[in-house]
This record gives structure tokens, C-alpha cells and sequence, in this order.
């Protein structure tokens, strides 16, 4: 079997890869939220171990991405231990919840049981694509190509980055800072420049060359991609 682990604790996570590879699992594992996202649409996963707590792209909104695309198993992970939460999470798509701390054996046991659901094959008619869109705007990310309006738009691997990141979270508004962190993965300490810059070439290869706009700034609050009709 198969399975990608995405939590950003060292510890606990090579906890888990040792432990599982121990149980004769394959295991990949990553620490970034966003990084998950791209293995996970990827990859041929049988099952995956999902933090909900992640630097970048959190684990709420990974899954969300992830299930307009693929119905990999996921068996979410969190600190925190309220139903809220495990209600959240289930209603997002997770498969399976577990609250930190856990035992291993349980983990073994859920992730088996969740893993095989899959197999018996309940959900063969969902799309199993890899895209992420919105209106006539598409990116397939294993194909590692964007459309608008079904002609190839090309970006270079940031602007890649910066728009996936824009439409696995589209709706809501990202900072400067919080688009800085995620797709460059440092501390910018104020200077955003360059997500202006980036931004601004990304608006030219895929809004300016259209009447709908998709992509818009909130003055003083950052940017959002979302479709606001005609
Ligand atoms: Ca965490």
C-alpha cells in the first residue's frame, strides 16, 4: 500500500514513515501543505495522512482541491479535538478523523479500513482528472498546463505555483504576505514587491486578453480569483 503522509511536525511524522514502512507500507512524506496538494493529484496513492494544521496551504483547503479532482482516501489528522472540527473536516471529504494523540496501531487500523472502502470501488464515477477550475479558466496540474477559454496560456513555474495556489482557494482573499510564504516559500518582512510583479504578469497571460475577469484586487487586503459574472 501505498501512502502519502503531509504533516509538517518532524517528530511525529518520522514516527509515522518508520512505523508504517515497518508494516511493509510505501511511504512518502512531505511537510508543505502546497507541495501535498501536487504529489497527492500526482501520485497513485492508496490512502493519505493528512495534518490539518499545515504551514501554507492548511489542511481543510488541500482536501477541498484535492476532491474537485481525485477521491484518493484521505485520514485527517488534528490537535485539536473538538466536534466542530471532525465535522469540518468529514463535511470537506476526509474519510476518516483522528485526534492527536493517537496510537499507532488505531492509524494502521483506520488506514486499512479506509483504503479498502476504496477499492470496493463505491465512487468509480467521479472524475479522477487532476484539474483545478474556474469559469473558462482550467489547469491540469499533472499535464502541468493552463487554458482560458480552451487555448494554452503559458506561465513559468512560479506563476504556475501562483495560480494554483489562487484557484485552490479561490473565493477568498490571499495577502501579499500569505502568497510570498506560500509560493516562495520565505518571509518577504514587508517587501511584496515581488508578488505585485508576479501578479501583474499573471494577470496579463490570463486576464487582460479577455472581457472576464477573473482575478481582482481587494485594495489592502490582497488578491482573489473568482468569477463575478459578466
Ligand atoms: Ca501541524
Amino acid at each position: 500500500m501505498n501512502v502519502l503522509i503531509i504533516e509538517d511536525e518532524d517528530k511525529l511524522a518520522q514516527y509515522l514513515v518508520s512505523g508504517l514502512e515497518r508494516e511493509g507500507f510505501t511511504v512518502q512524506r512531505t511537510a508543505s501543505g502546497f507541495e501535498g496538494l501536487q504529489l497527492a493529484v500526482e501520485g497513485a496513492f492508496d490512502a493519505i495522512v493528512l495534518d490539518r494544521m499545515l504551514p501554507g496551504l492548511d489542511g481543510l483547503s488541500l482536501l477541498k482541491a484535492l476532491r474537485s479532482s481525485r477521491r484518493t482516501p484521505v485520514l485527517m489528522l488534528t490537535a485539536l479535538g473538538a466536534v466542530d472540527d471532525r465535522v469540518e473536516g468529514l463535511r470537506a471529504g476526509a474519510d476518516d478523523y483522528l485526534a492527536k494523540p493517537f496510537s499507532f496501531s488505531e492509524l494502521v487500523a483506520r488506514l486499512e479500513t479506509i483504503a479498502r472502502r476504496r477499492d470496493g470501488g463505491d465512487d468509480g464515477a467521479q472524475a479522477d482528472t487532476g484539474r483545478l477550475s474556474l469559469f473558462d479558466l482550467a489547469m491540469d496540474l499533472e499535464a502541468k498546463k493552463v487554458f482560458r477559454a480552451g487555448g494554452v496560456v503559458e506561465l513559468t513555474a512560479k506563476e504556475f505555483r501562483l495560480l494554483a495556489l489562487l484557484l485552490a482557494r479561490q473565493g477568498k482573499v490571499l495577502s501579499r504576505g500569505e502568497i510570498a510564504e506560500r509560493v516562495w516559500d520565505m518571509n518577504f518582512d514587508g517587501d511584496t514587491n515581488v508578488v505585485e510583479v508576479a501578479i501583474r504578469r499573471l494577470r496579463i497571460k490570463i486576464d487582460v486578453p479577455f472581457e472576464r475577469k477573473l482575478l481582482h484586487t481587494v485594495r489592502g487586503m490582497g488578491y482573489v480569483l473568482e468569477d463575478r459574472g459578466a
